[in-house]
Order: structure tokens, then C-alpha cells, then sequence
């Protein structure tokens, strides 16, 4: 049940956590173990809030699938094991999947490296009326590449294009298309799900340790461990240059888990809520058809 309460929380918990201006942001400024204390939350209490926040993410899905109006695009960026695949699976568990796709972008293919770096994210956008997730997503291409510039040989630039100013240019066609596609109708939200350097290497142990867990380790992710700082350099500047009211980035403390689902659930429930979407509201005549229909209904034969 929606509740103003809920909701009210749920905006607390977003705009607590939002860029909207990036020019002062400092990483530093934001702790990855908070855990919402000051705000009265506690793991124990986490679950039920969780249920009740997937239920109202559910009845506005509705709403905005029937409406097919707005498109919500969400963008999960990360160091590895900071969580994005189980946030992903619990906070949108309860979401109907016909209104709702999810795409992982790994290193790129052949034919992906053959067109520009939006291209193979942008022929994944949601149609209207429905949610789409990036589970990373074009940002790699100032996160990854900026850390790894050797990466840039592979993408068939012409050598003139390759400049100082090359990531300079991506932040700003980001900015540019991330505010043309919000002029369309696509709602842009950036989670970057903020895990310690500490909690990722306990993670990483657990799944070395865990017969379960295994499959999910990568030596390559421990050699990308040794980039830390480099990385965390490539966060600040993406957040500085590319958060906007109308495509904030949401730093999400990932120390803890049940912390990092409830404030990604706060954030795209307070962003649904402020859409004020509603199922469609019939004209005469489509009602008239309605009561048409009924009446040839009724008079069948059972
Ligand atoms: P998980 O490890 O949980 O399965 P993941 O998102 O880390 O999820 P991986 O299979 O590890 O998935 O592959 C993602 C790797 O691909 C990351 O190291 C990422 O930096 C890299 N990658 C993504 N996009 C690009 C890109 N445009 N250029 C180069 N590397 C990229
Ligand atoms: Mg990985």
C-alpha cells in the first residue's frame, strides 16, 4: 500500500543520497559503511520496508506501463562485487518482466567496437511505458578505459580524433544525450553502488572460501583491485561532469547490502511517484464501447 509516509521516506532516502550538481562532489564526502542510522533504519526493520517498498514499485510499474508515456532508464555502475547483480534481482523482484529488460555490458565485441561508444547502449533503450536496467553501461567508457587508456586502440578511432581532450568530449556527449533523451520522455537515474576497498576484499575471499560462491570469482577482478584509486579518480570526475537534475547520480553506500536494496528501492519509487502516473482514463467513446461490449457479453448464452 502506498502510503504519503512511504513515500515520504522514500524521498528522505533518495534526495539523501542524490547529485544533481556535480561541482563540489568529493568521493571522500561519502561513507560506503552508512547505514541509516541517524534516519532511524536497522537491518531487522530493512526487510519489511523492502516488501512494502518492491509492493508499491509494482503498482506503479502498473501505472506506468499502462499509462506508456514515460520510459525509466537505470544505470548500475560499480567495482566488482559491490552488489549490482543482487540489488537488481531483489529490488526489482517484484516488477511485472513484461514491462522491464536488463542488459550487462561486458567488454565490447567485434561489431560493437565498429561504431561509436553509445551505439550499443543506445539500441537498448526501454520503449515507453516500461523499465530498462544497464547493468553497467556506456560510463564504462570513461571508467574502464579511462583507468586502461590502452583500451582506446581497440575502438577503430581515426588517429586524428585521438586527443587530450577525448574524455573531456565523452563527459560532454554523455551530458548531451543523457538531456535528450530526458527531453523524450526517458527518465535517467545513475546508482553508483559505493563498496570499501576492505568490504570488497572480504567479498572476494568469501567467494574464493564458499564452494557456492566460486563460480563468481575472477582473478580478473582482483588484478583490477590493484587500480583502486585510479578507479575511484574515475568515479569523482564521471559524477562532477555528468550529474543533472534531470540525470542525478545516486551514491549508494554498499558496505551493506540491506542498506544499499532499500536506498536503490527509496530511489526509483520516489522517481516513479514524482511522474504522477495514472491508469488512462477512457473518452466517451471508447466507454460507449465498453458498455457495448458488456451488453453483447450479457446477452450470450452460457
Ligand atoms: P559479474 O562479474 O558480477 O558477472 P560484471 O559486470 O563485472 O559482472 P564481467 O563479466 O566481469 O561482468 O564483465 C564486465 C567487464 O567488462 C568489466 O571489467 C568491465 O569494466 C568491462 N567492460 C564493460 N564495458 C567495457 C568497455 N566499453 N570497454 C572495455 N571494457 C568494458
Ligand atoms: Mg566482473
Amino acid at each position: 500500500m502506498m502510503t504519503d509516509k512511504t513515500l515520504r521516506g522514500a524521498r528522505v532516502l533518495a534526495q539523501k543520497h542524490a547529485v544533481v550538481d556535480g561541482s563540489r562532489f568529493r568521493l571522500d564526502g561519502c561513507d560506503p559503511k552508512e547505514c541509516g542510522g541517524r534516519d532511524g533504519l536497522t537491518k531487522s526493520g530493512s526487510q519489511d520496508l523492502l516488501a512494502q517498498g518492491i509492493g508499491i514499485l509494482a503498482e506503479l510499474q502498473s501505472k506506468l506501463y499502462a499509462q506508456d508515456h514515460w520510459s525509466i532508464l537505470l544505470i548500475f555502475q560499480a567495482m566488482d562485487a559491490a552488489g549490482k547483480d543482487g540489488v537488481i534481482k531483489h529490488v526489482m523482484s517484484g516488477i511485472n518482466p513484461q514491462g522491464c529488460e536488463v542488459h550487462s555490458f561486458k567488454a565490447p565485441s567485434n561489431e560493437e567496437l565498429d561504431h561509436d561508444f553509445m551505439w550499443r547502449s543506445m539500441r537498448r533503450l526501454p520503449p515507453r511505458g516500461t523499465i530498462g536496467i544497464f547493468n553497467r553501461s556506456y560510463y564504462e567508457e570513461v571508467l574502464v578505459v579511462r583507468v586502461h587508456p590502452e583500451l582506446l586502440q581497440h575502438q577503430k578511432l581515426p588517429s586524428q580524433l585521438l586527443t587530450d581532450d577525448l574524455f573531456d568530449q565523452r563527459y560532454t556527449d554523455i551530458c548531451k544525450n543523457e538531456r535528450f533523451l530526458s527531453r523524450n520522455g526517458t527518465v535517467i537515474r545513475k546508482f553508483f553502488l559505493h563498496v570499501s576497498k576492505q568490504e570488497q576484499r572480504k567479498r572476494f575471499l568469501e567467494r574464493i572460501d564458499d564452494p557456492e560462491k566460486n563460480w563468481k570469482f575472477s582473478s580478473a577482478d582482483v588484478r583490477e583491485r590493484q587500480h583502486w584509486d585510479e578507479y575511484m579518480a574515475a568515479y569523482e570526475t564521471v559524477i562532477q561532469k555528468t550529474s543533472s537534475p534531470e540525470s542525478p547520480w545516486h551514491v549508494i553506500p554498499a558496505d551493506n547490502k540491506w542498506y544499499t536494496r532499500l536506498a536503490v528501492a527509496a530511489v526509483i519509487i520516489d522517481t516513479l511517484a514524482s511522474l504522477e502516473l495514472h491508469y488512462p482514463k477512457l473518452d466517451a467513446k471508447r466507454l460507449a464501447e465498453l458498455q457495448a461490449a458488456r451488453a453483447g457479453l450479457m446477452a450470450e448464452k452460457s
